[in-house]
Parts: C-alpha cells; sequence; structure tokens
C-alpha cells in the first residue's frame, strides 16, 4: 500500500447495508458520482463513489481492497445520489438496492457503438472507373458519411468497389456515433388560445418555472378542462431556458398515445419516452441524452413511468405529474415507493416547480394544497360548450335480470338509443377475462390457483383459466377436479370479455373494442385501438380501469358502469375515494364534446356516499367527509402507516417470525401495531404471508423507529420481511 492511499465509500447495486469501503491511491483521480469497479468477494462489480472523505468507518485502513478501475461513464449526478439516499431512508429500504433502480436499466452503459462511415473525397481523379463513377455521380449532398453497404446499394454497384475507392484515397473513414440527438421541442410554436381561466393558470405555472424554485402546486381541473394544454405552457417556458430538462410522469406510459400526438403538435416534436419495455438500444439513448453535458445534444423532454425519477438529469427545470391521485405510481415490489410523493421529493432536490394535475386529486395533495404547503390552481369549466354529463344510478336490487346476463333494462335502452343515433358508447368493468370464478355446480368446487389464495380467472381468449398474482394457468376442466363429475362447471360473474359477448347478443352488428391490458400487447396496438376508436370504426367499447386515463373521444357520449360497488369492499382505507376517482374519472369520457353525455352506474347500494356524491356531482362533500373519517381514525394522510408483510414458504417459521417482531414492538402511546393475522392473500407465488399493520401519530419518525426496532428482529430461516410505508395495496 503506498503511504498517499486513502479511504473512499462505494455504492454497490446491492441490498446492503450501506456502501463499502476502499482504497485509492495517488494514480487514479475519482469524484463522487463516478462509476468504478471494485472486487467483492471473488467478483468484480460495478458500483458508485458515494463519498470521498468518509468520516466514521470502523475498518482498518489495512484490511481494504483498492478501486479496480474507473469507468468511463458521466458521474451519476450529485441531485440524483441524494434522491437515491432519500428514498433508500424514507422506505426504509437498503441505499444499494435503490441504486440499482437507477443503474441496472439493462444495457443502459453501453456506449453507442461508433460505425465507420465514408464520405467522398473532395478532389477526385478526373479518370474513375464507370463503376466508381456511378459512386462519385451520386445525387447526396457534399461530405456526407454513409455506410459502405449503403454507397454500393445506392450506386447499385458492388462492395467491392467502394472498398477500392477506400483504398484509393477516393473516399474516406469517418467516425460517427451511433446515437443521434432527439430532435428540440420547440417552445415557440404556436399554442392554443387559452380561456380565462387556463391562461390564469398557465401564467401562474410560469411565473413559477421562471423562478428557479422548489414549488408543488395542484393543478386541479375537471375533466376535459384543458389540464393537459395549461401544463403544457409550463413546459414551453420551462424549454425557453438553456438546456433545462422536463420529466412527465403519467400513470401508465404505453396508454399515452394521445398524448404523444398533442405534444408532437403543439411542440412540433415527440418528447423522450421511458419505460420498462423499451429495447435496449432506446435505453441506452434516452439514458445517454438525459445525462448529456453537452445541452445540444441534451434530451430535453422526457415522459415516463415512475421509473424515470431516476433518470440522470443534469438540469431539471420541471417536473409534472399527470393524474397524480392514480394509484398505479405505487411500486409494490423491491423498494415500495411512490412516484408521485417522490416526485415531490426529486422536485425539492432539484429546486424546481412540480405540478400535480388530476380531476380527482388525492386526500394527500388536497391536504397540503389546504395547508398552502402547494399552490392550488382550479379550472372549473370544460373547454368550449361541452358541458359534464348527467349521471343516474341504477338500483339493481330493483332489477331482474336473466342468468348470466349483467346489463339491466334502463341502461339496455340507452344503449340502443345511443347506438341508433351513431354515438358511441364505453362500458366500464374493472375485471379483466371472462369471468372471475369457475365453479363446479355439482359439489361447489371452486378452481383456486395452486400457489397463491386466490381464484382462477377464466379467459375465453386463449381457453384458459388464470391467476392474476402469479401468472399459472391451466385449461378449464371439462371434468371437477374434486367430484370428477363431467359438464359441471360452470363460469361465476363478469369480466370484460362476458360483457362484451352479452352486448354482441344484444346488437349483432355493432362493431366492439375490448379494451384491457391483457387485449393489447404493445403501444402500438394501443395506438391502433384508439385510433379506431377516434375514426369511429367501434361502436361499443368494453373496457377495465386502463380506459379511465385521460382520452378524449368526441363521439362518446354514454358510458354505463357495470358495478359501481366494486373495489368499495375490503381493508383498504382508501377504498371509498379510490372508487370515487376512478368512477368520476371514467364517467368524466363522456360527452366532451359538443354532443351531451350521459352516465348510468349500476349498483346494488345507490345510497352509499360514493355513489351519492357521483350522483350528486358533490365530491367536495364527499371529500370532507371523508376526511373526517380518517382523522378521526388517525389514518393518512392525518396519521402514519406503515405494514410489515413477513412472508416464506415455511408457515410456522413466518408465523413465528411475526409474533417475534409483534412482541418486540416499541411500546410508544403514538404507535399501534395491529396483528401479525395472515395476510388476506394468505398464500402467494407459493409463500405463505403474515401482515402487520403500524399506525403512528403524525409527529413520529416512523422510520427511524422502525429500523430499530426491525433490526432487532431475528428472522427465521427462509423467512423475508418487506416493510411497505405508506401502504397502497392491503392484500
Ligand atoms: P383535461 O386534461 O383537463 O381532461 P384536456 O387538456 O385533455 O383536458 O382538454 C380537453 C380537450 O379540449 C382536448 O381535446 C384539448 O385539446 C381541448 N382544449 C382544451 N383547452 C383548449 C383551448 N384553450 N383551445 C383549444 N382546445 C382546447
Ligand atoms: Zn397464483
Amino acid at each position: 500500500m503506498s503511504s498517499d492511499a486513502r479511504r473512499i465509500q462505494v455504492l454497490l447495486p446491492l441490498p446492503l447495508s450501506g456502501p463499502f469501503d476502499y482504497l485509492i491511491d495517488g494514480d487514479i483521480f475519482l469524484e463522487e458520482g463516478d462509476f468504478v469497479t471494485v472486487p467483492l468477494g471473488s467478483r468484480t462489480l460495478q458500483g458508485v463513489v458515494w463519498n470521498m472523505s468518509p468520516e466514521n468507518s470502523n475498518i482498518a485502513i489495512e484490511k481494504l481492497k483498492p478501486v479496480t478501475a474507473k469507468l468511463d461513464l458521466p458521474a451519476l449526478p450529485q441531485s440524483l445520489r441524494a434522491f437515491i439516499d432519500w428514498v433508500a431512508s424514507y422506505t426504509l429500504s437498503p441505499p444499494g438496492a435503490v441504486l440499482k433502480m437507477a443503474v441496472s436499466v439493462p444495457r443502459a452503459f453501453d456506449r453507442a457503438r461508433k460505425k465507420n462511415f465514408y464520405r467522398l473525397s473532395p478532389d477526385l481523379p478526373k479518370k474513375l472507373t464507370d463503376a466508381r463513377r456511378s459512386v462519385a455521380n451520386l445525387d447526396v449532398p457534399m461530405g456526407m458519411p454513409m455506410a459502405l453497404k449503403i454507397w454500393a446499394e445506392l450506386a447499385s454497384v458492388g462492395e467491392g468497389v467502394v472498398r477500392g475507392m477506400v483504398k484509393a484515397g477516393q473516399m474516406t473513414p469517418v467516425e460517427v456515433m451511433g446515437d443521434a440527438p432527439y430532435p428540440e421541442p420547440d417552445p415557440f410554436h404556436i399554442g392554443p388560445h387559452l380561456s380565462d381561466e387556463q391562461d390564469h393558470a398557465a401564467r401562474h405555472m410560469r411565473e413559477l418555472v421562471g423562478e428557479h424554485h422548489f414549488k408543488p402546486v395542484l393543478l386541479e381541473g375537471i375533466t376535459g378542462s384543458g389540464k393537459t394544454e395549461v401544463y403544457f405552457e409550463a413546459i414551453a417556458e420551462a424549454l425557453k431556458t438553456d438546456g433545462g430538462q422536463i420529466l412527465v410522469l403519467v400513470p401508465e406510459i404505453a396508454l399515452t398515445a394521445q398524448w404523444l400526438t398533442r405534444f408532437e403538435k403543439r411542440f412540433g416534436a415527440e418528447p423522450v419516452i421511458w419505460h420498462s419495455e423499451l429495447t435496449p438500444a432506446q435505453r441506452r439513448r434516452a439514458w445517454w441524452a438525459v445525462g448529456q453535458k453537452d445541452i445540444t445534444k441534451r434530451a430535453k423532454v422526457v415522459v415516463g413511468a415512475r421509473s424515470a425519477l431516476f433518470l440522470p438529469f443534469v438540469d431539471l427545470k420541471l417536473i409534472v405529474v399527470d393524474e397524480e391521485h392514480s394509484p398505479t405510481f405505487k411500486q409494490e415490489d423491491g423498494v415500495m415507493y411512490h412516484g408521485r410523493d417522490m416526485a415531490v421529493v426529486r422536485a425539492m432536490q432539484a429546486d424546481c416547480p412540480v405540478i400535480l394535475a388530476s380531476a380527482t386529486p388525492s386526500l394527500e395533495t388536497i391536504l397540503n394544497a389546504e395547508a398552502g404547503k402547494y399552490d392550488w390552481l382550479y379550472l372549473g369549466q370544460r373547454h368550449g360548450t361541452a358541458q359534464l354529463p348527467n349521471m343516474t344510478a341504477i338500483d339493481m336490487r330493483q332489477q331482474k335480470l336473466a342468468a348470466g346476463t349483467w346489463l339491466s333494462d334502463p341502461l339496455r335502452a340507452a344503449l340502443a338509443k345511443n347506438l341508433a343515433q351513431g354515438e358511441q358508447s364505453l362500458l366500464y368493468l374493472n375485471r379483466r377475462g371472462y369471468a372471475p370464478l369457475t365453479l363446479c355446480r355439482t359439489c361447489g368446487h371452486r378452481m383456486e390457483c395452486p400457489h397463491c389464495s386466490a381464484w382462477l380467472v377464466e379467459h375465453r381468449k386463449g381457453e384458459k383459466l388464470i391467476c392474476h398474482h402469479c401468472g399459472f394457468f391451466c385449461g378449464k376442466p371439462k371434468v371437477c377436479p374434486e367430484c370428477e363429475n363431467t359438464d359441471s362447471m360452470v363460469a361465476c360473474g363478469p369480466g370484460v370479455e362476458r360483457v362484451a359477448e352479452e352486448v354482441r347478443d344484444l346488437f349483432p352488428d355493432a362493431r366492439i373494442a375490448v379494451m384491457a391490458s391483457d387485449e393489447i400487447s404493445s403501444p402500438a396496438q394501443m395506438r391502433q385501438m384508439i385510433t379506431s376508436i377516434e375514426r369511429h370504426e367501434v361502436d361499443f367499447i368494453i373496457g377495465t380501469q386502463i380506459v379511465t386515463k385521460g382520452y378524449h373521444f368526441p363521439m362518446l357520449t354514454l358510458v354505463g358502469v357495470i358495478d359501481a360497488d366494486l373495489g368499495l369492499s375490503g381493508g383498504d382505507p382508501r377504498a371509498a375515494e379510490r372508487t370515487w376517482q376512478q368512477l368520476e374519472q371514467v364517467a368524466g369520457r363522456a360527452g366532451r364534446a359538443e354532443r351531451p353525455g350521459q352516465v348510468v352506474f349500476q349498483s346494488y347500494a345507490p345510497e352509499h356516499p360514493v355513489i351519492a356524491a357521483l350522483i350528486s356531482g358533490d365530491g367536495q362533500a364527499f371529500l370532507e367527509q371523508e376526511a373526517f373519517d380518517r382523522e378521526q381514525q388517525m389514518l393518512p394522510p392525518f396519521g402514519k402507516l406503515a405494514a410489515i408483510i413477513v412472508s416464506g414458504a415455511d408457515f410456522n417459521a413466518v408465523a413465528k417470525t411475526a409474533r417475534r417482531i409483534a412482541a418486540l414492538a416499541p411500546k410508544d402511546k403514538a404507535i399501534t401495531v395491529l396483528g401479525p393475522v395472515p395476510a388476506p392473500m394468505a398464500y402467494l407465488r407459493g409463500k405463505n404471508r403474515f401482515r402487520l399493520l403500524i399506525k403512528a401519530e403524525k409527529q413520529v419518525k416512523l422510520q427511524k423507529i422502525m429500523g430499530q426496532w426491525l433490526s432487532s428482529c431475528p428472522l427465521e430461516r427462509g423467512v423475508s420481511l418487506q416493510v411497505d410505508i405508506d401502504p397502497y395495496s392491503f392484500f
């Protein structure tokens, strides 16, 4: 070891307790954020320099191993490193597990391959063979580099001819980086003429962008009020700064075909798209462009799923979270974080404004706005002459439906009328597949997943029974596996496929589209479906929650909700809020243009506050009541909530660990520990599961206390713990 060796800390993208100590000597120049390779056991791993001058390390310097090499990658920006540390401590996750989300985007780090291109030399000899002459005479801009193969193809000569010209110095090689920069969105493109209230909101957001400081803004506006147009103005403002970057988070990236088209119309270029289904080449191009120091090559606007928060932005000027209430922003495995909440943190670290847009903001966000922590902008009118739709509930207790049918007479009549008028209708049911349950009518046996406590869902497409939790599938049995009676298995309850079947029986000539995630296998297919709805090639759309996401179909005038009560039961404290948001959103698809809209809710409990609020249009009163109830029970956002999920293959080991955790719970009046109890999904992917729920008063430093508590609980072999701060799912 040389005398000037010093200690640094390197974070590895692994679920370890924290960064590890390594040595560097005088020859290697490193800065925080640099990518390095280091030895770990017998392996060599990539990591990021996390701390150049660690203070409290207790490993003797003689025992440390040296950093092997510095990698030729741009350093991870400070704001992203701070964000990673923040997310780790908030979610009680190992920092390396969070780093992993930022760096292990498969193949993102590959260098775009340098391509050898060739260009014609400016001074060619007068005499050339005919073949060479045809290359030289090609109508190609002077100096344009192209691949050898392309030159040959264009000139209809063999590649040997071009190679010969290279040898003779008549063509010269040029090195070109493989990835072209993205086209620049143009903030000076002409936007729409804004109404007064839109203009007021846009002006406020432009000012905030101009101030370059952290500030959350709630942009609340009824469906169709032009929220997107308005936050486009804020994006335009941020684009006017040199090299400024904008991140737009959307709930489900595959579903934003219409959004992309609108963006392109407004800014003359598509934004950079980021989500988990990009190809490695697309991912690499985006990752490098986002982290570009050179502002002419830098990606300016990224629209993405929550994982885009972990991109290495150099100069974030604005974050927008569209449909901020959407529960799909919550990541439910690995590091369990909420994309909306973490977007606010990311904006804080980047010191820029963050816009939370929704027609049905979450109670959390409303409370922050009421408390003055967030600015609050409101759009109360639909664009143009469009009015909010007329809403009615049908009391299903009064309806006599034939077995195996789900559409009430009034809804059928409304559908028939709409079809006759040449308008489009949407039927909403948040259930994929044909039937949620398959049952033996002789012995009552239910088809369940062998790995989960869940029923198998029948899908007619592909003739399968599928577990929606683990993906297990099998054929639909002809014979009951229990009593062995033949032809005794029957489908129970409806999924979208079954509703589509009923509509097809009622209106044999109508054109039907089923919109559910398993019907649509690619963004391109989604685009196609959206286009065919826009072109009015579809009369009836039957869809799950994926249709609630911001679509604008001018000819869609009727929305029927098959089962408005679905989602109201269960242990989720946000069940009512969530159902209200979902139904308000789906209702918001009706009558967005000149033709008035109508919404029909089928319900077995139309007196329920959620349904009542939808019908009366008094969402305000409903939310106030909801806030009051939650305050009484100290539920979020009035108190803190966390879940601990204990799981493992061996039931006894899981139960024992869960009881031990409860026994070691902190004795604190401000903290209540509920459980352990077997989880509602007591068995998932072959593992037994127990849950504990922790309720705490708002001022409690929950992460600190839980961190200490859980690190003092030994786990039985094969048992693992998952901590979910602010849980959104309770299965
Ligand atoms: P929201 O996001 O609030 O549901 P949108 O931004 O999607 O509303 O607007 C609804 C429809 O009205 C869209 O087709 C949009 O292009 C149009 N629109 C909204 N504001 C304007 C405006 N000022 N000028 C022209 N069209 C507008
Ligand atoms: Zn399963």
